[in-house]
Protein backbone atom coordinates (compact mmCIF):
# COMPACT_ATOMS: atom_id res chain seq x y z
CA UNK A 1 0.00 0.00 0.00
CA UNK A 2 0.90 3.66 -1.01
CA UNK A 3 2.19 5.10 2.01
CA UNK A 4 0.43 8.38 3.41
CA UNK A 5 2.15 11.57 2.65
CA UNK A 6 2.81 13.48 5.49
CA UNK A 7 5.60 16.32 6.34
CA UNK A 8 6.85 18.33 8.68
CA UNK A 9 8.04 21.61 9.15
CA UNK A 10 10.28 21.81 12.11
CA UNK A 11 11.76 25.21 13.42
CA UNK A 12 13.78 26.01 16.31
CA UNK A 13 12.12 28.92 17.92
CA UNK A 14 15.63 31.00 17.85
CA UNK A 15 14.31 33.82 16.26
CA UNK A 16 12.21 34.75 13.87
CA UNK A 17 11.84 32.89 10.99
CA UNK A 18 14.36 33.85 8.11
CA UNK A 19 12.73 33.26 4.58
CA UNK A 20 15.11 30.25 3.85
CA UNK A 21 12.90 28.98 6.40
CA UNK A 22 10.20 29.66 4.84
CA UNK A 23 10.76 28.51 1.35
CA UNK A 24 11.27 24.93 2.96
CA UNK A 25 8.21 25.28 4.82
CA UNK A 26 6.25 26.21 1.26
CA UNK A 27 7.93 23.43 -0.09
CA UNK A 28 6.89 20.85 2.64
CA UNK A 29 2.97 22.59 2.40
CA UNK A 30 3.18 21.98 -1.61
CA UNK A 31 4.53 18.58 -1.99
CA UNK A 32 1.76 17.51 1.30
CA UNK A 33 -1.27 19.29 -0.71
CA UNK A 34 -0.14 17.57 -4.27
CA UNK A 35 -0.51 14.81 -2.77
CA UNK A 36 -3.49 14.30 -0.57
CA UNK A 37 -1.55 14.40 2.34
CA UNK A 38 -0.37 16.03 5.52
CA UNK A 39 1.70 18.89 6.79
CA UNK A 40 2.74 19.54 10.12
CA UNK A 41 4.03 21.85 12.58
CA UNK A 42 6.73 20.53 15.28
CA UNK A 43 8.43 23.20 17.23
CA UNK A 44 12.12 21.77 18.29
CA UNK A 45 13.41 23.73 20.80
CA UNK A 46 15.06 21.11 23.05
CA UNK A 47 17.87 23.58 22.60
CA UNK A 48 17.36 25.47 25.76
CA UNK A 49 20.01 27.77 25.47
CA UNK A 50 19.22 29.39 21.75
CA UNK A 51 15.46 29.63 23.06
CA UNK A 52 13.96 33.03 22.36
CA UNK A 53 10.64 33.97 23.62
CA UNK A 54 8.32 34.89 21.04
CA UNK A 55 9.74 33.14 18.72
CA UNK A 56 7.27 30.22 18.74
CA UNK A 57 4.27 32.87 18.53
CA UNK A 58 5.79 34.52 15.48
CA UNK A 59 6.31 31.34 13.57
CA UNK A 60 2.39 30.94 14.05
CA UNK A 61 1.78 34.04 13.34
CA UNK A 62 3.84 34.55 9.67
CA UNK A 63 2.32 31.45 8.64
CA UNK A 64 -1.00 32.76 9.64
CA UNK A 65 -0.18 35.98 7.38
CA UNK A 66 0.81 33.64 4.60
CA UNK A 67 -2.03 31.59 4.15
CA UNK A 68 -0.52 28.93 4.60
CA UNK A 69 -2.12 26.30 7.02
CA UNK A 70 -0.55 23.24 9.14
CA UNK A 71 -2.85 20.53 9.29
CA UNK A 72 -1.63 19.32 12.58
CA UNK A 73 0.89 20.86 14.99
CA UNK A 74 1.61 23.17 17.51
CA UNK A 75 -1.21 25.51 18.00
CA UNK A 76 -3.32 23.55 15.77
CA UNK A 77 -3.49 20.03 17.36
CA UNK A 78 -3.72 16.46 16.22
CA UNK A 79 -3.19 12.67 17.13
CA UNK A 80 0.51 12.47 17.27
CA UNK A 81 0.92 15.63 20.04
CA UNK A 82 2.27 17.21 21.82
CA UNK A 83 4.28 19.08 18.79
CA UNK A 84 6.73 20.95 21.11
CA UNK A 85 10.10 19.29 21.72
CA UNK A 86 10.13 20.38 25.30
CA UNK A 87 6.80 19.12 26.28
CA UNK A 88 8.10 15.66 24.58
CA UNK A 89 11.54 15.33 26.91
CA UNK A 90 10.08 12.68 28.96
CA UNK A 91 9.36 10.40 25.96
CA UNK A 92 12.77 10.46 24.74
CA UNK A 93 14.50 8.62 27.46
CA UNK A 94 12.96 5.46 26.40
CA UNK A 95 14.71 5.82 23.30
CA UNK A 96 17.79 6.74 24.38
CA UNK A 97 18.18 3.52 26.65
CA UNK A 98 17.03 1.27 24.07
CA UNK A 99 20.31 2.97 22.09
CA UNK A 100 22.41 1.97 25.48
CA UNK A 101 20.47 -1.79 25.90
CA UNK A 102 21.77 -1.85 22.29
CA UNK A 103 24.91 -1.09 22.09
CA UNK A 104 24.64 1.76 19.31
CA UNK A 105 25.72 4.36 21.76
CA UNK A 106 27.77 4.77 24.68
CA UNK A 107 28.33 7.20 27.64
CA UNK A 108 31.36 9.35 27.74
CA UNK A 109 31.97 11.34 30.52
CA UNK A 110 34.44 13.60 29.46
CA UNK A 111 33.89 17.19 30.79
CA UNK A 112 34.50 20.31 28.69
CA UNK A 113 37.49 21.19 30.11
CA UNK A 114 38.98 17.45 29.15
CA UNK A 115 37.84 17.84 25.93
CA UNK A 116 39.39 20.93 25.28
CA UNK A 117 42.77 20.17 26.63
CA UNK A 118 42.14 17.05 23.77
CA UNK A 119 41.39 19.15 21.10
CA UNK A 120 44.68 21.47 21.94
CA UNK A 121 46.93 18.74 21.68
CA UNK A 122 45.46 17.71 18.60
CA UNK A 123 46.25 21.22 17.53
CA UNK A 124 49.30 21.59 18.11
CA UNK A 125 49.82 18.24 16.08
CA UNK A 126 48.09 20.42 13.83
CA UNK A 127 45.48 17.97 13.80
CA UNK A 128 41.28 18.14 13.91
CA UNK A 129 40.21 16.45 16.69
CA UNK A 130 36.65 14.54 16.61
CA UNK A 131 35.15 12.21 19.30
CA UNK A 132 34.82 9.16 16.78
CA UNK A 133 35.94 5.72 15.96
CA UNK A 134 39.72 6.69 16.26
CA UNK A 135 39.85 8.57 19.23
CA UNK A 136 36.52 7.39 21.44
CA UNK A 137 39.23 4.26 23.02
CA UNK A 138 41.59 6.82 24.66
CA UNK A 139 38.64 9.18 26.02
CA UNK A 140 36.38 8.48 29.02
CA UNK A 141 33.69 6.69 27.92
CA UNK A 142 31.82 3.13 28.57
CA UNK A 143 33.66 2.03 25.70
CA UNK A 144 37.28 2.63 27.28
CA UNK A 145 36.48 2.35 30.87
CA UNK A 146 35.31 -0.88 32.61
CA UNK A 147 31.44 -1.86 33.22
CA UNK A 148 32.78 -1.54 37.38
CA UNK A 149 34.31 2.09 36.51
CA UNK A 150 30.77 3.04 34.29
CA UNK A 151 28.56 2.05 36.39
CA UNK A 152 30.43 3.46 39.35
CA UNK A 153 30.55 6.76 37.48
CA UNK A 154 26.04 6.38 36.93
CA UNK A 155 25.96 5.86 40.57
CA UNK A 156 27.52 8.90 41.70
CA UNK A 157 25.56 10.77 39.32
CA UNK A 158 28.50 12.14 36.82
CA UNK A 159 27.23 14.32 34.22
CA UNK A 160 27.67 12.26 30.96
CA UNK A 161 26.45 12.28 27.14
CA UNK A 162 25.46 9.92 25.32
CA UNK A 163 26.85 9.50 22.10
CA UNK A 164 26.22 7.48 18.69
CA UNK A 165 28.63 4.60 17.74
CA UNK A 166 29.48 4.58 14.45
CA UNK A 167 30.61 1.45 13.59
CA UNK A 168 34.15 1.54 11.70
CA UNK A 169 34.25 1.15 7.76
CA UNK A 170 30.98 1.52 6.97
CA UNK A 171 29.58 3.00 3.78
CA UNK A 172 26.27 5.08 4.51
CA UNK A 173 24.06 5.51 1.47
CA UNK A 174 21.70 8.12 1.42
CA UNK A 175 19.05 8.40 -1.23
CA UNK A 176 18.39 12.35 -1.49
CA UNK A 177 15.11 12.66 -3.72
CA UNK A 178 17.28 16.23 -5.16
CA UNK A 179 21.02 15.03 -5.63
CA UNK A 180 20.54 11.22 -5.86
CA UNK A 181 23.04 9.02 -4.04
CA UNK A 182 25.27 10.67 -1.31
CA UNK A 183 27.51 8.26 0.02
CA UNK A 184 29.26 9.17 3.40
CA UNK A 185 32.18 6.92 5.06
CA UNK A 186 31.65 6.05 8.77
CA UNK A 187 35.24 6.60 9.82
CA UNK A 188 34.85 10.82 9.17
CA UNK A 189 31.99 10.83 11.15
CA UNK A 190 31.82 12.33 14.80
CA UNK A 191 29.99 10.43 17.69
CA UNK A 192 27.10 12.83 17.94
CA UNK A 193 25.74 13.75 21.29
CA UNK A 194 22.08 12.34 21.08
CA UNK A 195 21.43 12.94 25.32
CA UNK A 196 22.61 14.75 28.12
CA UNK A 197 22.17 13.47 31.89
CA UNK A 198 20.02 16.84 32.72
CA UNK A 199 17.05 14.42 30.81
CA UNK A 200 17.03 16.67 27.02
CA UNK A 201 17.71 14.69 24.07
CA UNK A 202 19.97 16.86 21.65
CA UNK A 203 18.36 17.28 17.94
CA UNK A 204 19.13 14.49 16.47
CA UNK A 205 18.08 12.23 18.53
CA UNK A 206 14.42 14.42 19.27
CA UNK A 207 14.00 14.43 15.43
CA UNK A 208 14.02 10.75 14.33
CA UNK A 209 12.07 10.02 17.27
CA UNK A 210 9.53 12.12 16.01
CA UNK A 211 9.76 11.89 12.59
CA UNK A 212 9.16 8.19 13.69
CA UNK A 213 6.55 8.53 16.02
CA UNK A 214 4.73 11.00 13.48
CA UNK A 215 4.81 8.74 11.02
CA UNK A 216 6.74 11.47 8.64
CA UNK A 217 6.86 10.03 4.87
CA UNK A 218 9.29 12.40 3.80
CA UNK A 219 11.60 15.15 5.26
CA UNK A 220 12.27 18.06 2.80
CA UNK A 221 14.61 20.46 4.36
CA UNK A 222 17.71 22.67 3.86
CA UNK A 223 20.96 21.13 2.79
CA UNK A 224 22.50 22.41 5.92
CA UNK A 225 20.90 19.50 7.07
CA UNK A 226 22.82 17.28 4.58
CA UNK A 227 26.34 16.52 6.91
CA UNK A 228 23.48 15.52 9.69
CA UNK A 229 21.77 12.86 6.97
CA UNK A 230 24.18 9.83 7.71
CA UNK A 231 23.32 9.95 11.45
CA UNK A 232 19.87 10.28 10.62
CA UNK A 233 20.03 6.90 8.35
CA UNK A 234 22.05 5.15 11.48
CA UNK A 235 19.86 5.80 13.92
CA UNK A 236 16.70 4.44 11.28
CA UNK A 237 19.03 1.64 11.43
CA UNK A 238 19.69 1.02 15.37
CA UNK A 239 16.18 1.39 16.43
CA UNK A 240 15.15 -1.29 13.69
CA UNK A 241 12.85 1.38 11.86
CA UNK A 242 14.29 1.51 8.26
CA UNK A 243 11.45 -0.34 6.69
CA UNK A 244 9.44 3.11 7.42
CA UNK A 245 12.31 5.83 7.14
CA UNK A 246 11.02 8.64 5.53
CA UNK A 247 12.73 9.89 2.11
CA UNK A 248 14.91 12.75 2.04
CA UNK A 249 15.10 15.77 -0.31
CA UNK A 250 17.44 18.47 0.92
CA UNK A 251 17.05 21.68 -0.65
CA UNK A 252 19.34 24.01 -2.35
CA UNK A 253 20.57 27.06 -0.29
CA UNK A 254 18.93 30.45 -0.59
CA UNK A 255 21.98 32.88 -1.79
CA UNK A 256 22.50 36.53 -1.30
CA UNK A 257 21.91 38.63 -4.27
CA UNK A 258 25.28 39.31 -4.81
CA UNK A 259 28.68 36.85 -4.92
CA UNK A 260 27.86 33.69 -3.19
CA UNK A 261 27.03 32.60 0.05
CA UNK A 262 24.09 31.89 2.23
CA UNK A 263 21.52 34.62 2.61
CA UNK A 264 21.50 36.30 5.91
CA UNK A 265 19.34 39.01 7.55
CA UNK A 266 22.68 40.99 7.01
CA UNK A 267 22.08 41.61 4.03
CA UNK A 268 18.94 42.12 3.89
CA UNK A 269 19.61 45.18 5.97
CA UNK A 270 23.10 46.16 3.69
CA UNK A 271 21.03 45.82 0.55
CA UNK A 272 17.63 47.28 2.08
CA UNK A 273 15.44 44.66 2.23
CA UNK A 274 13.45 41.88 4.24
CA UNK A 275 14.34 38.60 5.66
CA UNK A 276 11.77 37.88 8.03
CA UNK A 277 7.90 37.92 6.92
CA UNK A 278 6.51 40.11 9.97
CA UNK A 279 8.51 42.73 11.10
CA UNK A 280 10.32 41.39 14.73
CA UNK A 281 11.43 43.02 17.66
CA UNK A 282 14.76 41.68 19.03
CA UNK A 283 13.43 40.85 22.86
CA UNK A 284 16.96 41.37 24.43
CA UNK A 285 18.45 44.29 22.25
CA UNK A 286 15.49 46.03 21.10
CA UNK A 287 16.32 46.04 17.51
CA UNK A 288 13.83 45.94 15.21
CA UNK A 289 13.78 43.75 11.56
CA UNK A 290 11.73 44.77 9.04
CA UNK A 291 9.18 42.22 7.76
CA UNK A 292 7.98 41.80 3.51
CA UNK A 293 4.26 42.18 5.26
CA UNK A 294 5.22 45.59 6.53
CA UNK A 295 7.04 46.60 3.17
CA UNK A 296 3.95 45.94 1.22
CA UNK A 297 4.13 42.69 0.12
CA UNK A 298 1.26 40.50 -0.90
CA UNK A 299 1.14 37.08 1.16
CA UNK A 300 0.47 35.63 -2.22
CA UNK A 301 3.37 37.59 -4.37
CA UNK A 302 5.74 36.26 -1.48
CA UNK A 303 4.91 32.65 -2.02
CA UNK A 304 5.08 33.29 -5.85
CA UNK A 305 8.97 34.99 -5.01
CA UNK A 306 9.67 31.67 -3.24
CA UNK A 307 8.41 29.20 -4.97
CA UNK A 308 10.35 30.24 -7.77
CA UNK A 309 13.44 30.47 -5.78
CA UNK A 310 15.36 26.84 -6.31
CA UNK A 311 12.38 25.55 -8.12
CA UNK A 312 10.84 25.91 -11.49
CA UNK A 313 7.88 24.63 -13.30
CA UNK A 314 9.70 23.99 -16.68
CA UNK A 315 7.76 26.62 -18.24
CA UNK A 316 8.10 30.39 -19.11
CA UNK A 317 4.88 31.26 -17.03
CA UNK A 318 6.21 32.98 -13.87
CA UNK A 319 2.79 34.14 -12.01
CA UNK A 320 1.68 31.72 -10.44
CA UNK A 321 -1.31 30.88 -7.74
CA UNK A 322 -1.30 28.86 -4.83
CA UNK A 323 -3.63 25.96 -6.11
CA UNK A 324 -1.57 26.47 -9.22
CA UNK A 325 1.81 25.42 -7.68
CA UNK A 326 0.07 22.99 -5.54
CA UNK A 327 -1.02 21.03 -8.77
CA UNK A 328 2.31 21.53 -11.00
CA UNK A 329 4.82 21.44 -7.73
CA UNK A 330 7.42 18.45 -7.97
CA UNK A 331 10.49 17.80 -6.01
CA UNK A 332 12.40 16.64 -9.59
CA UNK A 333 12.05 19.81 -10.67
CA UNK A 334 13.94 21.50 -7.76
CA UNK A 335 17.83 23.01 -8.56
CA UNK A 336 20.80 21.14 -6.78
CA UNK A 337 22.56 24.33 -7.30
CA UNK A 338 21.73 27.70 -4.61
CA UNK A 339 19.01 30.37 -5.51
CA UNK A 340 19.81 33.98 -5.68
CA UNK A 341 17.41 36.23 -4.00
CA UNK A 342 16.61 38.91 -6.39
CA UNK A 343 15.25 41.98 -4.87
CA UNK A 344 14.53 43.24 -8.17
CA UNK A 345 12.40 40.57 -9.39
CA UNK A 346 10.53 40.27 -5.96
CA UNK A 347 9.49 43.88 -6.71
CA UNK A 348 8.45 43.06 -10.21
CA UNK A 349 6.07 40.04 -8.83
CA UNK A 350 4.60 42.58 -6.40
CA UNK A 351 3.56 44.84 -8.99
CA UNK A 352 2.24 42.30 -11.04
CA UNK A 353 0.09 40.72 -7.96
CA UNK A 354 -0.94 44.26 -7.19
CA UNK A 355 -1.94 44.55 -11.68
CA UNK A 356 -4.53 41.69 -11.01
CA UNK A 357 -6.28 42.82 -7.54
CA UNK A 358 -9.66 44.78 -8.11
CA UNK A 359 -9.01 47.96 -7.75
CA UNK A 360 -11.45 48.03 -5.05
CA UNK A 361 -9.73 46.28 -2.99
CA UNK A 362 -6.61 48.13 -3.41
CA UNK A 363 -8.50 51.25 -2.83
CA UNK A 364 -9.47 50.06 0.78
CA UNK A 365 -5.95 49.53 1.61
CA UNK A 366 -5.37 52.68 -0.09
CA UNK A 367 -7.70 54.74 1.72
CA UNK A 368 -6.33 53.42 5.04
CA UNK A 369 -2.98 55.68 4.19
CA UNK A 370 -4.98 58.32 3.14
CA UNK A 371 -7.19 58.58 6.31
CA UNK A 372 -3.47 58.58 7.55
CA UNK A 373 -3.21 62.03 5.90
CA UNK A 374 -5.97 63.37 6.88
CA UNK A 375 -7.65 63.19 3.46
CA UNK A 376 -11.46 62.10 3.67
CA UNK A 377 -12.46 60.70 0.31
CA UNK A 378 -14.99 57.83 -0.81
CA UNK A 379 -13.80 54.61 -1.71
CA UNK A 380 -15.60 54.65 -5.28
CA UNK A 381 -13.39 57.70 -6.22
CA UNK A 382 -10.41 56.44 -5.12
CA UNK A 383 -11.07 53.55 -6.61
CA UNK A 384 -11.06 55.57 -9.88
CA UNK A 385 -8.01 57.11 -9.29
CA UNK A 386 -6.34 53.53 -8.25
CA UNK A 387 -7.40 52.61 -11.73
CA UNK A 388 -5.14 55.56 -13.22
CA UNK A 389 -1.83 54.84 -11.47
CA UNK A 390 -1.87 51.48 -10.22
CA UNK A 391 0.31 50.39 -13.16
CA UNK A 392 3.34 52.35 -11.70
CA UNK A 393 3.41 51.20 -8.59
CA UNK A 394 4.98 48.18 -6.97
CA UNK A 395 3.11 48.60 -3.54
CA UNK A 396 -0.03 50.07 -2.42
CA UNK A 397 2.20 52.08 -0.70
CA UNK A 398 3.91 53.49 -4.54
CA UNK A 399 0.45 55.12 -4.82
CA UNK A 400 0.93 57.90 -2.85
CA UNK A 401 3.37 59.07 -4.63
CA UNK A 402 1.77 58.55 -8.09
CA UNK A 403 -1.08 60.13 -7.02
CA UNK A 404 -1.18 62.72 -4.33
CA UNK A 405 -1.90 65.33 -6.94
CA UNK A 406 -5.38 64.03 -6.45
CA UNK A 407 -5.60 65.36 -3.40
CA UNK A 408 -3.41 68.52 -3.19
CA UNK A 409 -2.94 71.11 -5.05
CA UNK A 410 1.03 71.71 -6.04
CA UNK A 411 3.23 73.13 -3.31
CA UNK A 412 5.88 74.02 -5.98
CA UNK A 413 6.38 73.59 -9.89
CA UNK A 414 9.10 71.50 -11.55
CA UNK A 415 11.82 74.51 -12.14
CA UNK A 416 13.30 72.35 -15.19
CA UNK A 417 9.74 72.11 -17.02
CA UNK A 418 9.07 75.58 -16.50
CA UNK A 419 12.74 76.84 -18.17
CA UNK A 420 12.10 74.35 -20.93
CA UNK A 421 8.10 74.90 -21.31
CA UNK A 422 6.65 78.23 -19.79
CA UNK A 423 7.06 80.51 -22.66
CA UNK A 424 5.81 83.91 -22.72
CA UNK A 425 2.73 83.52 -24.18
CA UNK A 426 1.66 80.73 -22.17
CA UNK A 427 -0.43 82.16 -19.64
CA UNK A 428 -2.62 84.12 -21.96
CA UNK A 429 -3.48 80.82 -24.03
CA UNK A 430 -3.86 78.97 -20.41
CA UNK A 431 -6.25 81.98 -19.35
CA UNK A 432 -8.05 81.43 -22.69
CA UNK A 433 -8.26 77.77 -22.35
CA UNK A 434 -9.23 78.74 -18.68
CA UNK A 435 -12.69 80.08 -20.00
CA UNK A 436 -13.05 77.06 -22.75
CA UNK A 437 -12.94 74.72 -19.75
CA UNK A 438 -15.16 77.12 -17.79
CA UNK A 439 -17.41 76.92 -20.29
CA UNK A 440 -18.45 73.10 -20.85
CA UNK A 441 -20.91 72.00 -18.54
CA UNK A 442 -20.79 68.26 -18.98
CA UNK A 443 -17.31 68.26 -17.52
CA UNK A 444 -15.90 65.07 -17.87
CA UNK A 445 -12.52 63.47 -19.65
CA UNK A 446 -13.72 63.62 -23.28
CA UNK A 447 -15.39 66.44 -23.05
CA UNK A 448 -12.50 68.67 -21.97
CA UNK A 449 -10.01 66.85 -24.35
CA UNK A 450 -12.39 67.76 -27.14
CA UNK A 451 -12.28 71.42 -26.52
CA UNK A 452 -8.24 71.84 -25.24
CA UNK A 453 -7.17 69.83 -28.40
CA UNK A 454 -9.75 71.49 -30.60
CA UNK A 455 -8.67 75.01 -28.83
CA UNK A 456 -5.11 74.47 -29.81
CA UNK A 457 -4.96 72.83 -33.46
CA UNK A 458 -7.40 75.79 -34.17
CA UNK A 459 -4.71 78.44 -33.24
CA UNK A 460 -2.03 76.07 -34.21
CA UNK A 461 -0.37 75.85 -31.22
CA UNK A 462 2.65 73.97 -30.36
CA UNK A 463 0.52 71.09 -28.49
CA UNK A 464 3.16 69.41 -26.49
CA UNK A 465 4.03 72.65 -24.68
CA UNK A 466 0.82 73.91 -23.81
CA UNK A 467 0.26 70.44 -23.01
CA UNK A 468 3.04 70.04 -20.27
CA UNK A 469 2.01 73.51 -19.11
CA UNK A 470 -1.31 72.68 -18.50
CA UNK A 471 0.22 69.16 -16.73
CA UNK A 472 2.72 71.68 -14.61
CA UNK A 473 -0.02 73.88 -13.70
CA UNK A 474 -2.39 70.50 -12.31
CA UNK A 475 0.33 68.35 -11.27
CA UNK A 476 3.24 70.86 -10.44
CA UNK A 477 5.57 68.20 -12.56
CA UNK A 478 5.70 66.10 -16.04
CA UNK A 479 4.56 63.29 -13.95
CA UNK A 480 0.76 61.31 -13.71
CA UNK A 481 -1.38 59.69 -16.06
CA UNK A 482 -3.87 60.98 -18.94
CA UNK A 483 -4.32 64.86 -18.05
CA UNK A 484 -7.88 64.86 -18.98
CA UNK A 485 -9.02 61.75 -16.62
CA UNK A 486 -7.05 63.71 -13.67
CA UNK A 487 -8.71 66.67 -14.80
CA UNK A 488 -12.11 64.66 -14.89
CA UNK A 489 -11.62 63.10 -11.36
CA UNK A 490 -10.53 66.16 -9.51
CA UNK A 491 -13.21 68.09 -10.96
CA UNK A 492 -14.52 71.18 -13.24
CA UNK A 493 -13.89 74.04 -10.36
CA UNK A 494 -10.70 72.54 -9.15
CA UNK A 495 -8.69 71.75 -12.34
CA UNK A 496 -9.54 75.29 -13.17
CA UNK A 497 -8.83 77.07 -9.91
CA UNK A 498 -5.33 75.01 -10.15
CA UNK A 499 -4.60 76.63 -13.57
CA UNK A 500 -5.45 80.04 -12.66
CA UNK A 501 -3.15 79.77 -9.09
CA UNK A 502 -0.10 78.37 -11.62
CA UNK A 503 -0.73 81.59 -14.52
CA UNK A 504 -0.64 83.75 -10.94
CA UNK A 505 2.67 82.06 -9.30
CA UNK A 506 4.60 80.22 -12.06
CA UNK A 507 7.06 83.20 -13.41
CA UNK A 508 6.56 85.96 -10.94
CA UNK A 509 8.82 85.39 -8.32
CA UNK A 510 11.79 85.75 -10.48
N1 LIG B 1 15.04 22.06 13.88
C1 LIG B 1 15.71 22.00 12.64
C2 LIG B 1 15.81 23.41 12.08
O1 LIG B 1 15.80 24.31 12.85
C3 LIG B 1 14.97 21.08 11.70
C4 LIG B 1 15.81 20.38 10.69
C5 LIG B 1 15.04 19.24 10.06
O2 LIG B 1 14.08 19.56 9.34
O3 LIG B 1 15.36 18.12 10.31
O4 LIG B 1 15.91 23.68 10.93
Amino acid sequence: MERKVRVRFAPSPTGPLHIGGVRTALYNYLFAKKHGGDFLLRIEDTDQTRFVPGAEEYIIKAFDWLGIKFDEGQGIGGDYGPYRQSDRKEMYKEYADKLIDSGWAYYAFDTPEELDNVRKEFEKEKKNFQYDCNTRSSLKNSLSLSKEETNSLLEKNTPYVLRFKFPKDTEILIHDLIRGEVRMNSNLLDDKVLYKSDGMPTYHLANIVDDHLMKISHVIRGEEWLPSCPLHVMLYKAFGWESTMPEFAHLPLLLKPEGNGKLSKRDGDRLGFPVFLLEWQDPISKETSSGYREAGYFPEAVINILALLGWNSGTEKEIFSLDELIEIFSLERISKSGAKFDLEKAKWFNHQYLQLMPNNKIAEQYLSILKEKNIDICLEHVEKIVGLVKERCNFVADLWEQSSFFFLKPESYDEKLIKKRWKDEVPQRLSEIVIILNSIEDFNSHTAHDKVHAFIEGNELNMGQIMNCLRLSIVGEGKGPDLFEIMALIGKEETLERINIAIETIGKNE
